[in-house]
């Protein structure tokens, strides 16, 4: 016998789950083939065991019966597990002595043979017996919490969680890779549904970051690593050289001027240029220049110096180097956004090859009254204003064969947005928009995009195009009109891509190194789509925006917005509560190999160098269990899940 070497009182409660499970696996059979099982007291079944019902009568049993261990057989422990433990703790039972054994996404959702999925529900459920008998009542471990959080992006995502969390009274780090916080939404002309000006609404927001007496704004800054866990991370940031000194720079220009080294604009998407010693955009904050180096003819002085000679300010420091900063934080908002699939890869529209196919963020600066254009319509090789404009949806979105498979989101509302506003501006120009559906699920949205369609003469054409080209100096789209099946080609001046979103460029390897989760297509993957839609997996990173998927700026703002309660929510907290089934060393085991030592992934276990032992940070420590399987000794042993736990759940498996 396991555990303390007591009988022990088990009830089991088996879930229908509507019919989820009970479609698949019999569950009345499986609540009474472990009827009468070792230490088994109570063995049933009901419809949906999560319920209010449900949880009266596991709390009720518990009680009546004295049961010292339940067995939830249901869905996957990391949807209900807590719920479970609840009604355990409230019915005053040891919280770790509920043990879920997973009938569902394990079983049911994956079989369709009734006798053998019935069959293999039982072993489940009865090697979680096993499991069971052999566990102790464990204790949640204590840790304090720093109440100081960090956003990563200062994109609107990122500005709206930061603003509330500092507005709820706790500081805020704010980390921006780029020389100003801003992201996209600055790029933006006018926005739809209600066609308001994207700056008048972001760079008041912008100035408020920047004076919140709570945020610490860092621009040009990247995380290099994080240690720690929930409530108290370790976060050593990389300070890029600016070679500007913010505080010094009084923004007049004269460096720039002088500046003999000319690349293309990332702001304006390349419709313009700018130096290499440059203000990203009038509005930027910080309002400072930035010295990019990797456009810079070179800083010695031999080699050019033009601008540090002209800063009257003395502004400008070339010996600035790159630093390492640490900052502590207790929670993280992850708001990296979004970047525009290449053009490039979908080589038959000429993206990359014909100046006047461009994507839509590049139509976005030419309609704004801050860009290259000062808001008119010209195309870019010669500045004409095109007469004949076609766009494109769905470039690179929903094409699982060649391209991404999920729908961009947002793409058939800015097309309608930029055809309308084509129209606006260019009265006698035709408007042509080739789509697959048009998908235009949002308040008000469906009302826009009837409008385009009614008011503004915008022609939408049901199909798909195959391929742009240039005939002499015309650009000729050829595609299909699928509601006729008829082939189509017409002329045009220029071609606007509805380029596909993809995920920040660089975001997947800062996941890696934070260990947080992404889907298959790299946006950040939620601990639950339904239930915990802004939390990661990894306890204390939160999601925003579009670094998670596709959205407009309304949702992602309110996304942004829930995470920040989420962060308010966890500081509001006394102490925080870690998982007690750690991996402990046993002493007398330990021969000090350190084979374990490399094997954890949270940096959790080290060497004692007196004892010549391992010792364990318990709350550094996940419990995933990689050391208990390397250890060579049998010194590593998880608690509620001993190699004899484990082993006797095997048996009673191989036994059925
Ligand atoms: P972003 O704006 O992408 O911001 C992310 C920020 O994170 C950036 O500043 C980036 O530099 C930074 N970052 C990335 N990686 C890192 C890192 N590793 N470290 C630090 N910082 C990092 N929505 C509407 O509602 N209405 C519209 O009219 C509209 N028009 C659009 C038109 C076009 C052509 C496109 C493409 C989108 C449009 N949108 C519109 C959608 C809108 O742009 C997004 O909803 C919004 O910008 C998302 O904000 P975000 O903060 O999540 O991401
Ligand atoms: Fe700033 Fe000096 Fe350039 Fe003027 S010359 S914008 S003060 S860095
Ligand atoms: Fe000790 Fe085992 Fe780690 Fe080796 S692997 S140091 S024996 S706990």
């Amino acid at each position: 016998m396991m555990g303390n070497g007591k009988k022990k009182k088990i009830g089991i409660f088996v879930c229908h789950c509507g019919v989820n499970i009970a479609s698949v696996v019999d569950v009345e059979r499986v609540a009474k083939e472990l009827d009468g099982y070792t230490d088994v007291e109570l063995s049933t079944d009901y419809v949906y065991m999560c319920s209010e019902p449900g949880q009266k009568m596991i709390l009720e049993q518990i009680q009546e019966r004295g049961l010292d261990g339940v067995i939830i057989a249901a869905c996957s422990p990391t949807l209900h597990e807590k719920t479970f433990q609840n009604v355990a703790e409230l019915a005053g039972l040891n919280p770790y002595m509920v043990e879920i054994a997973n009938i569902r996404e394990q079983n049911s959702w994956v079989h369709t043979d009734k006798e053998k999925a019935t069959d293999k529900a039982v072993k489940i459920v009865k090697s979680m017996v096993e499991k069971l008998r052999g566990n102790e009542h464990l204790e949640p471990i204590k840790v304090g919490i720093t109440r100081r959080a960090m956003v990563v992006g200062g994109g609107v995502a990122g500005l709206q969680a930061a603003l509330d969390i500092a507005d709820h009274g706790y500081e805020v780090v704010l980390v921006e890779k780029e020389p100003s916080i801003g992201g996209h939404m600055v790029q933006l002309s006018e926005t739809f549904p209600t066609l308001d000006c994207s700056q008048c609404i972001m760079t008041p927001k912008m100035v408020e970051v920047s004076r919140h007496p709570n945020i610490k704004v860092l621009t040009y800054h990247e995380v290099e690593s994080i240690s720690g866990f929930v409530g108290n991370f370790k976060v050593r940031i990389k300070k890029k050289p600016k070679f500007v000194d913010e505080d010094l720079c009084k923004l007049c220009g004269d460096c720039a001027d002088v500046c003999p080294q000319v690349v293309p604009d990332e702001f304006n998407m390349g419709l313009s240029f700018r130096k290499a010693i440059y203000l990203p955009f009038p509005q930027a904050i910080p309002g400072a220049y930035t010295l990019d180096i990797d456009s810079c003819l070179g800083l010695l002085p031999v080699r050019c110096g033009k601008c540090k000679d002209v800063c009257d300010a003395r502004a400008i420091d070339y010996d600035m180097k790159e630093e390492i900063i640490e900052e502590e934080v207790g929670a993280v908002v992850l708001a990296t956004g979004y970047d525009l699939y290449s053009m490039q890869a979908l080589g038959e529209f000429g993206g990359e090859r014909y100046e006047d196919v461009i994507n839509g963020l590049e139509f976005e600066r030419i309609l704004s009254a801050s860009g290259p254009t000062g808001g008119e319509v010209r195309r870019p090789s010669d500045g004409k204003i095109p007469k004949n404009i076609v766009f494109i949806q769905c470039c690179g979105s929903r094409d699982p064969e060649l391209h991404n498979s999920y729908c961009s989101k947002i793409c058939c509302m800015y097309t309608a947005k930029h055809a309308m506003l084509y129209k606006h501006r260019v009265h006698d120009g035709n408007a042509t928009v080739f789509y697959i559906d048009v998908r235009a699920g949002g308040k008000a949205f469906d009302e826009f995009y009837q409008r385009t369609v009614d008011e503004d003469d915008v022609l939408y054409m049901r199909g798909k195009v195959s391929k742009v080209y240039k005939e002499g100096d015309i650009l000729k789209v050829r595609g299909v009109d699928t509601l006729t099946g008829k082939l189509v080609e017409m002329e045009a001046d220029m071609v606007v891509l509805a380029m596909s979103m993809v995920h920040a460029d660089g975001s997947g390897e800062l996941m890696k190194k934070l260990k947080v989760g992404t889907d298959k297509d790299g946006w950040l993957a939620e601990a639950h789509p339904k239930l915990r839609p802004v939390e990661s997996l990894n306890a204390g990173f939160f999601l925003a925006g579009c670094a998670h998927g596709p959205k407009d700026i309304p949702d992602t703002v309110a996304q942004a917005s829930a995470a920040a309660a989420k962060v308010g929510d966890l500081f509001a907290r006394h102490e925080l509560l870690h998982e007690p089934t750690i991996v402990p060393v046993i002493e007398e085991l330990c021969s000090g190999c350190g084979i374990c030592i490399s094997m954890c992934p949270y940096g959790a276990r080290s060497l004692d160098l007196t004892k010549h032992v391992v010792k364990v940070n318990e709350v550094l420590c996940e419990g995933c269990g990689a050391c208990a399987a390397a250890c060579p000794c049998g010194a590593a042993q998880q608690k509620n899940q001993t190699d004899e736990q484990i082993f006797s759940m095997v048996k009673a498996i191989l036994k059925g």
